[in-house]
């Protein structure tokens, strides 16, 4: 029987990067910010810039070096490997095309193999399709996804989300049934999932 697949968005979701692009800004502009500050989906509030300027952090973090060192999420490694069992893996990020190279090097650093496709939904700095529309074309069980509006867009298409606790999504009650949230990447929850997408 094919196996099932989960989708999986990539920053802050596999991979810390906001924990990186903050080593990076706190250095850059003399500051001195953490990521529990981080408290709102719009990390320009947190800033105190505008989401142009945002922008243009997030290009110039793209060009350093720490942008193709991001590190895995804790119990990231030892998850996929037990849910491989039982299904396939697809990245669904809405990073820009742009940045598809140091994706790849990134995961073939970390997670060798471990991911079947990696579906870019930005070009040119531009959204150009849906996480939710890519996610029902291939067929994803599952979305584990950090980012609050994302996971409403998804769940209000069908789809069934898991939402790893970060600062940003702390605060948002997810009112669909199609919704759990995981305040870990160990423990209990892979007998949760597996029980969720049967
Ligand atoms: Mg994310």
């Amino acid at each position: 029987m094919a196996k099932k697949r989960i989708a999986w968005d990539f920053d802050d979701t596999v991979f810390r990067t906001l924990e990186a692009v903050l080593v990076f800004s706190n250095e850059r502009y003399g500051e001195e910010f953490r990521r529990e500050q981080f408290t709102t989906r719009e990390f320009n509030k947190v800033w105190q810039i505008t989401p142009a300027q945002w922008y243009e952090r997030w290009c110039l973090f793209n060009q350093t070096t720490a942008a193709s060192n991001l590190q895995p999420m804790d119990g990231i490694q030892e998850l996929l490997g037990i849910l491989g069992q039982w299904y396939d893996f697809d990245i669904v990020t809405y990073r820009d095309e742009g940045l598809a190279q140091q994706t790849e090097l990134i995961l073939e650093r970390w997670l060798p193999g471990v991911f079947s496709n990696v579906h870019y939904c930005s070009r040119g700095g531009k959204r150009y399709r849906l996480k939710s529309d890519v996610c029902l074309q291939i067929g994803a069980a599952v979305l584990f996804e950090d980012q609050p509006d994302t996971v409403q867009a998804c769940a209000k298409a069908g789809i069934r989300v898991v939402v790893p606790t970060q600062p940003w999504n702390k605060g948002e009650r997810f009112k669909s049934p199609l919704v759990t949230r995981l305040d870990s990447y160990q423990g209990e929850i892979v007998s949760v999932i597996c029980e969720d997408v049967d």
